[in-house]
């Protein structure tokens, strides 16, 4: 068996469009967060970046929670892309990235489907999660922001990890047998040109693709917030703005991302 590649700047832009193109590629063997570490040089940057780390030792997750991963078997990775419009209007952005990553991994005949608001499971699992940070960026603070979008993938979760996980989690172990520059490389065009697009369409470019992607369709689940339960009812979908809907017995409602959590509801 060919070992794969092991990731390089040169090689994964080889394999990119004219969208992509424009970022520059860095690849670190082992940092804490590829997301803490791209927002610390927002500052200095002038185009697009895409940090990839070979290991993360500190892999953040929402409200700071943590994201576990491996050396080889995980996938690590935070995109800078500065948008021409002020940070509010990003708020659906976690959708937008989600549908990127699905339509990238359908090209490996991963189908996946998507958890509001920024998870990414296989047959029912969290394969990969997603972190937006964003920023103001410019003289004018309303006019441009940058969000720094940090990805991470499961090929392999050892016994350990996903015990300390605590939780259902999903891998797919050939991933890690591919080309990593071609896989990355098919991500970041994945990514570029929705990140393109949600900023020349917003939402409208993603609700319908999220709504075809979505995990719970019809299916009955729980909004917490901080462990307790806000809503209940039968899932709907997203709106035009990137809220979850959900229809419960007092009516229909949108959920806002904020710090709330959605769960399947079990009987
Ligand atoms: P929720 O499901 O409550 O909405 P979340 O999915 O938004 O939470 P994130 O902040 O996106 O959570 O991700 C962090 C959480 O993901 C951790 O608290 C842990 O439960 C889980 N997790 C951490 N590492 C992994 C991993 N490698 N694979 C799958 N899940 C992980």
């Amino acid at each position: 068996m060919n070992l794969p590649s092991i990731l390089s700047p040169e090689r994964i832009l080889e394999h990119c469009r004219p969208a992509a193109q424009a970022v520059t590629v860095k690849v670190v063997d082992e940092t804490g967060s590829t997301n803490a570490d791209l927002l610390a040089s927002l500052p200095e940057l002038t185009t697009p970046m895409l940090l990839v780390a070979r290991q993360q030792t500190a892999g953040r997750g929402r409200a700071g929670r943590s994201w576990l991963s491996e050396a080889g078997k995980s996938l690590t990775f935070s995109l800078a892309w500065r948008f021409n419009l002020p940070v509010q209007s990003l708020v659906g952005l976690p959708l937008a990235v989600g549908v990127a990553i699905a339509e990238a991994l359908a090209m490996f005949q991963v189908s996946v489907r998507l958890k509001w608001p920024n998870d990414v499971l296989y047959q029912g699992r969290k394969l990969a999660g997603v972190l937006i940070e964003s920023a103001s960026a410019g003289h004018v603070p309303h006019e441009a922001s940058w969000a720094v979008i940090g990805i991470g993938i499961n090929m392999a979760v050892n016994e350990q990890m996903a015990a300390q996980i605590g939780r259902p989690v999903a891998s797919i172990s050939w991933l890690a047998d591919l080309d990593q520059d071609m896989l990355m490389a098919t991500l970041l065009n994945a990514l570029s040109d929705a990140l393109v697009q949600f900023e020349h369409e917003g939402m409208d470019a993603f609700t319908q693709r999220w709504n075809t992607l979505h995990a719970y369709t019809g299916q009955p689940v729980v909004i917490l917030d901080h462990g307790q339960a806000l809503h209940e009812g039968m899932a709907v979908g997203v709106d035009r703005i990137g809220r979850f809907l959900l229809d419960t017995a007092y009516g229909r409602v949108a959920v806002m991302a904020g710090d709330v959590s959605l769960r399947a509801k079990e009987n």
